[in-house]
This record gives structure tokens, C-alpha cells and sequence, in this order.
């Protein structure tokens, strides 16, 4: 017994030194409430309402472009929710965007020489055609300023496919990435020096969405040449361009556009940027900015059907076409919003802990995975918390960002408006009570790491929350480092941590998202895993518990030096 005891003391002694050599480099993470974690589990594994969130999100109301009837009225939908479940503060915060918009009416066909039906859908913000048309396609394709010169005078009246055909390529690889092992996970945050990976890592607010297909969307299976995927400052319109949202495509959308509409073109095609088989990523084609030129109405159709029209036409064969498209520009209201809710804190309710994700879709499929998961998931993690009724000493606030899809202006303006001005590094009393924002927007797959924002301290605060959670296979935590986050762009977190707040992003499975969903016809509710979004809620529940109830709000990032003085 004896020398057992003294083996005891021998091992605690030598366990203070290494914890004692450990907080020389790092904080120790948290004593963690196990009781609250079994119980957020039950909450989150057996009563859980995720996928019922996600079906109202998705098919009720889905897709949810900016500002459009579809996007309000699933924001009615989301905060007589939130009130039922017992959330205070439930509200709109606006902010100024443009016209909404959204899909009324489709319908293309080949009427001859034979009949076909084209699968395809508008682009956002273009026009419809006031009643069925039938028109004659004309290969155009506009590469360069150059060709409209080439072109002028002969696009009126007709159907304009306005790229080259799409580059298809043999699927040689599985649409899903398969789910890496803990082993596999943990080895890649190594390799990265513990820095994380994919497009969130470049920011301290550690975005970090997709494991699998690191720098954006679209592992394509479509253009291996890269040609559809020009420089920014270039000037070469690819189906890429059309639909990337930026300044810079914007400027060429609209050159384009307005010479379309110049020449009177009756409608305009594109075959998407990526996808097959019925499948068609595309996005924006005019603008929701009053001021820019509105273009004829573009379509973007099956890639297959694309290439069919140009290799009959290049056969000297013309067939007729039909098309019938409807749209609804909303008008009225060119306030966007975004969606607002809160449990408020009992012993420190100035102090916020927020978690959300952004509530705006693109509009070919019904923004199932983009981002109808991400704030399905938020919504369920509140209602979790809300249902549990445990103390919290901090506010827990959910937000649905509007505006993301079109460059991150939803959370842009929120955290303008409620913490800091960027240019001025102007701060509100908000700014020192904002603990931290978790934000989910990647996809359906299950969340495997957590980003610490760019600070140490946090990162061994993360481990100590995942210790009891990692039979639920999320691993790492990574981005201990600091990096700036130079303009908000890629998701929500990163317009936190561009004014010197924690954003915080989760790693996720990547699953199907580059090659199938993200900004498709298919990103709709069957590509959910339903098993993933429910880890991913109860561990934004978790983490949101352990935020609003630790001793101290988690550690800051630094401030950064205003831009203009
Ligand atoms: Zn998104």
C-alpha cells in the first residue's frame, strides 16, 4: 500500500510539472460539465429537429436567393421558431442590398428537329420572356471585347450560346470523397504546422469549410485545361465569370450584358461552369444593383443539351427552340436582413456568445447544403440549449446571415453596425463583450476539426472541449497561428475576424459538395446527411455552452490597426 501511495505521489507530482511546462507555452484548456454534454447528446441524437429544420429551409421555402419573397418568407418561418422555442429578441436587423429576386416560371424545349426537353434555370437576376418565344440558337461565343464587333448586328432576336461547348471528361473518381480517419485528419493538421487548411485557414477566422477540396469549389469534372477559371483583371468571359460574384465580374456581367441587350438578343445560354449529367452549376447573370444594365434573359442548361445545340448548328441543322421563363424581381424592399435571435445570459447577459450561418441560397437547386445546413444546424443547437434551460451566464445569439453568397455583406454589416467601423477601427461598447461566432457553412459533412481563430490559448481551450467529444471523430484543432484576415470574403466568420473578433469555423467532411451541390441544381435535401448535421448541431451546442459558461470570455486576437485614420 505504501508503495503504492508513494508511486501515486510520485505521478502527481511529475503530472504538475508537465502541466506547469505546458502553461509556460499554452493555457491549459477547461474542466469541462460532463452531465450538460450527456444531456445535450440526448437533446441533439434522439430528439433531434435538424432535418426538420432543414426540410422547411430547403423545400418550403427553398431556394432562398437575397432578399427575394422565398429568402423573407423563411425568415418568417425561422423566427416564429425561434419564439416557440423560447428565444427572446427574435427580429430582422436590415441593411442596404438591392432588388431580391427569384425564379417564377421554366420552361425550354428543342422543338425540332426533334423534341427535347432542356433541363436548365435562370440566372439570377435576369428577366423573363413575357410569354413563350420560339427561337433559333446562334454559336456566338464571346471571349473577348473584340467579339462583339465580330458579333454585332447578328444576334437579334435569337437564342445566343454564348460560350464554347463544355470540356467533358470521363468520371474516373467517386462524386463523394470518402471520409478520412481520425489518423488522417489529425496528420493533415499537422502537416500544416497545426495552421488548418482549405480557403478558412488563409484567415485567422479559420472559415475552414470543406477538408476535401482545398481552394473553393468545384473539384470539376468539367474543363481539366483550367480554362474556365480566369485570372481576376482579365478580360475573357468564361461561364466562371458570368457567375463568380465579385467587383471585378461584376464590371464584365455588365459590359456584356449591356451589349446583349444592345443587340437585342432574344435569350442568352450557358452551359454552367461545372457539372453533367443533369447536373448545372450556375449563379448570378445580371446584378441586384439598380444602377447596372439589365441583360436579355440568360438560361444556364444541361451541359449535354448545350453542346447538342452547337454541334447541330455547326452541322448547318437549325432547330427551333422553345422558351417560357418567368421571374420575380422584389422591389419594393431593397433592405436585406438578417435573422436574429437570443437565450439571453443570466449573470452576464451583455456578454455574446453567437453562432449562426448564412440563410441566403443561390437559386438552381433549393440551397439545401448551401446553407440550408448551416442554419438548420445553428437553429437546432439553439433550440437544444433552449430546451436543456441550463443557466448560462452569457447571451447566446443566433444569426442567419443574408448576403453571403453575393460577397459576405449580411455579417459585413452586422458587425460594422453592432462592433466596429473597419476603416476607423471606430469601436462600440459591443466590441469588448463579443466573446466569439461559430459559423457552419460547409456543406452536409460531419465537423472533423475546429479552427482557434489564430490563437494558442484558444486552441488548448478547443482541446480540452473535444477531449469528451471524440468518439464523434472531430479530431483537430487547428489554426493556432495568427494571420490577418485582410476583407471579408469566403464566409461569415471571416467579417468577424476582420475587425479583431474570434470567427471561428469548423472543418468538415467533404462528401459530394465540390462535385455535386455547392451553387447546383442539386444542392437540395436529399444530398443531406441526415447523421452529420445532427454531430454537427450537438456540437455547436456544446461549444456555445462551454463559451457562455466558462469563467472568461476566450481569448482575443489582436486588433487591427484601422485602415484609414
Ligand atoms: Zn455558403
Amino acid at each position: 500500500m505504501k508503495l503504492h501511495r508513494f508511486k501515486q505521489a510520485a505521478a502527481i507530482v511529475t503530472a504538475a510539472l508537465l502541466i506547469s511546462s505546458a502553461t509556460a507555452q499554452e493555457q491549459a484548456g477547461d474542466k469541462v460539465d460532463l452531465a450538460t454534454l450527456a444531456q445535450i447528446k440526448t437533446e441533439a441524437f434522439q430528439h433531434s429537429q435538424v432535418m426538420e429544420n432543414l426540410f422547411y429551409v430547403s423545400e418550403v421555402y427553398g431556394p432562398r436567393v437575397n432578399n427575394s419573397r422565398n429568402h423573407k418568407a423563411a425568415a418568417e418561418w425561422a423566427m416564429k421558431q425561434m419564439k416557440e422555442w423560447g428565444l427572446q429578441n427574435v427580429h430582422l436587423e436590415k441593411w442596404p442590398f438591392g432588388y431580391g429576386w427569384q425564379i417564377k416560371k421554366f420552361y425550354a424545349a428543342m422543338e425540332t428537329p426533334v423534341y427535347a426537353a432542356i433541363t436548365g434555370f435562370p440566372l439570377a437576376w435576369t428577366p423573363g420572356t413575357n410569354g413563350p418565344i420560339s427561337v433559333e440558337p446562334v454559336f456566338a461565343p464571346i471571349h473577348s471585347k473584340e467579339d462583339f464587333a465580330k458579333y454585332h448586328g447578328k444576334l437579334k432576336g435569337k437564342a445566343v450560346l454564348m460560350f464554347d461547348p463544355a470540356t467533358l471528361t470521363l468520371h474516373t473518381r467517386a462524386d463523394a470523397q470518402p471520409s478520412l480517419t481520425d489518423e488522417e485528419i489529425l496528420a493533415r493538421g499537422n502537416a500544416r504546422g497545426g495552421g488548418g487548411g482549405g480557403r478558412g485557414a488563409a484567415a485567422a477566422g479559420g472559415g475552414a469549410p470543406g477538408l476535401g477540396a482545398p481552394g473553393g469549389p468545384a473539384a470539376a469534372n468539367r474543363d481539366p485545361s483550367g480554362r474556365g477559371r480566369p485570372g481576376e483583371g482579365t478580360w475573357e468571359y468564361t461561364p466562371t465569370s458570368l457567375a463568380l460574384a465579385s467587383p471585378k465580374n461584376q464590371a464584365l456581367r455588365n459590359e456584356v450584358n449591356a451589349f446583349l441587350k444592345e443587340e437585342g438578343v432574344a435569350v442568352a445560354l450557358t452551359p454552367g461552369y461545372n457539372g453533367d449529367g443533369g447536373t448545372i452549376f450556375s449563379t448570378y447573370g445580371g446584378s441586384e444593383n439598380p444602377k447596372d444594365p439589365i441583360p436579355p434573359p440568360i438560361e444556364a442548361i444541361a451541359a449535354e443539351q448545350y453542346n447538342r445545340l452547337v454541334r447541330l448548328v455547326q452541322h448547318g441543322i437549325t432547330p427551333k427552340l422553345t422558351f417560357d421563363i418567368g421571374v420575380d424581381y422584389q422591389k419594393e424592399d431593397q433592405n436585406a436582413f438578417n435573422v436574429i435571435g437570443e437565450i439571453p445570459g443570466t449573470t452576464k447577459p451583455d456578454e455574446v456568445v453567437m453562432l449562426g450561418g448564412h440563410f441566403d441560397s443561390w437559386q438552381g437547386g433549393t440551397g439545401a447544403t448551401d446553407n440550408g445546413t448551416g442554419s438548420s444546424v445553428a437553429m437546432e443547437a439553439v433550440r437544444i440549449l433552449a430546451t436543456l434551460k441550463k443557466p448560462m451566464a452569457r447571451t447566446v445569439r443566433v444569426a442567419l446571415w443574408g448576403g453571403e453568397e453575393e460577397g459576405v455583406y449580411g455579417s459585413t454589416a452586422y458587425v460594422q453596425q453592432h462592433f466596429a467601423l473597419r476603416d476607423t477601427m471606430k469601436k462600440t461598447p459591443e466590441y469588448d463583450k463579443l466573446d466569439v461566432y461559430f459559423n457552419d457553412d460547409g456543406g452536409s459533412g460531419r465537423f472533423r476539426g475546429v479552427s482557434a481563430g489564430g490563437s494558442p490559448q484558444t486552441a488548448a481551450i478547443f482541446r480540452s472541449w473535444i477531449e469528451p467529444i471524440k468518439d464523434q471523430h472531430i479530431v483537430s484543432v487547428s489554426g493556432a497561428e495568427f494571420r490577418p484576415t485582410l476583407a471579408p470574403g469566403g464566409t461569415d466568420s471571416t467579417a468577424f475576424s476582420w475587425i479583431g473578433l474570434n470567427g471561428i469555423g469548423f472543418q468538415q467532411d467533404g462528401l459530394e459538395y465540390g462535385t455535386r451541390t455547392h451553387h447546383s441544381n442539386a444542392d437540395t435535401y436529399d444530398r443531406v446527411q441526415k447523421d452529420d448535421v445532427m454531430q454537427g448541431s450537438m456540437i455547436e451546442a456544446w461549444f456555445a455552452y462551454n463559451a457562455a459558461t466558462r469563467a472568461d470570455m476566450l481569448p482575443r486576437i489582436p486588433t487591427p490597426e484601422p485602415l484609414k485614420k
